[in-house]
């Protein structure tokens, strides 16, 4: 199968479900996983924060991290678009009374600090209490520039926030601007990082923040059912994609211009070269394509897409260029 769906398909490597085989376990909800607590204090120090845990996912990082910084009746500014108001389920309200207050993103995915400002409720019993920004990065396959990242801070200190960046492709952003992580995570008071995406572990994601909040966040994690017993089976696959697998993503980025550059050579898609900054294509299909007929058939040759308009495809550590032109040929045989 060539999957162009999500870089979360990736299949654990040899080396991975090698050391998951041999992995030193313990119980974790007692502390005692070495293979676990050798992951959290490695990327804790790694990523310049006094603490880290490791999650069963992205959306549980995320909702144990603004469960963390808020209590009920708070409320957490954050885009529009953003994962852990659009696409989490709406935990954070559901589980955590958390009330969200979106903003539009720009363009380029950042949030407007005078619509932000303007967002921030006065402390007055009619409104929730205003105590979190949380920012994202890469939103959409767009990186926030670093500029951003400190402005973010700036402002979070001047209206008295803390600062949470869902960086479930944070790698992503890292290697796009090409410097080393902690440019972008010295901003911000937490971060969520995805293992399972571009990273290439079969499961898992990490927390990383100060010593309460990782406290606060781990007491909260055994609340919502992901205490894991011996997870450091998992974790031993996750500490190989955190500490080895970063340096791979530019050759994702690079296969996805590729891929853009190919599919812009159709006369019927079109694919905005300037907004391939990471591991994602947006590619818009003319209107008289038949995008659910042409999914199928392309599933037939065991080629796996979005059925979308835009269509995102997404390179990742299973895609090589003989793949791309393997998808771009299918891709021709049917339209052209
Ligand atoms: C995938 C993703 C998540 C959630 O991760 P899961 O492991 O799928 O739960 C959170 N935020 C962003 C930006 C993501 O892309």
């Amino acid at each position: 199968m060539i999957d162009f769906r999500s870089d979360t398909v990736t299949r654990p490597c040899k080396k991975m479900r090698t050391a998951m085989a041999n992995a030193e376990v313990g119980d974790d909800v007692y502390g005692d996983d070495p293979t676990v607590n050798e992951l959290e204090s490695w990327a804790a120090k790694r990523h310049g924060f006094a603490r880290a845990m490791f999650c069963s996912s992205g959306t549980q990082a995320n909702l144990l991290a603004l469960m963390a910084h808020c209590q009920r009746g708070d409320e957490y500014l954050c885009g529009q678009q953003a994962h852990n108001y659009k696409f989490e389920g709406g935990g954070a309200a559901i589980l955590g009374s958390i009330q969200p207050q979106p903003i539009e993103n720009e363009k380029d995915g950042t949030l407007c600090f005078e619509k932000l400002t303007a967002a921030i409720k006065p402390d007055d019993s009619h409104f929730a209490r205003t105590t979190l920004l949380s920012i994202e990065n890469t939103i959409n396959g767009k990186v926030l520039p670093l500029e951003y990242m400190q402005n973010a801070r700036e402002f979070t200190r001047e209206h008295n926030l803390a600062l949470h960046l869902d960086g479930a492709r944070v790698y992503n952003a890292a290697t796009a601007l090409n410097v080393d992580i902690t440019e972008i995570c010295q901003h911000v008071d937490s971060m969520s990082v995805c293992l399972s995406k571009g990273l290439g572990a079969p499961i898992g994601s990490i927390l990383l923040g100060s010593e309460s909040l990782i406290k606060a966040a781990k007491r909260w994690r055994k609340v919502v059912g992901g205490g894991m017993r011996q997870a450091g089976i998992i974790a031993a696959a996750a500490k190989i994609a955190l500490a080895e697998n970063p340096v791979k993503l530019q050759q994702d980025h690079e296969n996805a211009k590729y891929l853009a550059t190919a599919l812009n050579q159709f006369a019927n898609i079109s694919v905005n070269l300037d907004h391939v900054e990471t591991n994602m294509v947006f590619a818009t299909f003319s209107e008289d394509i038949d995008i659910v007929n042409l999914v199928e058939k392309l599933k037939d040759g065991n080629i796996l897409l979005s059925a979308g308009n835009p269509m995102r495809l997404v390179t990742h550590l299973d895609i090589d260029k003989t793949a791309i032109d393997t998808f771009i040929q299918a891709l021709h045989n049917e339209l052209v």
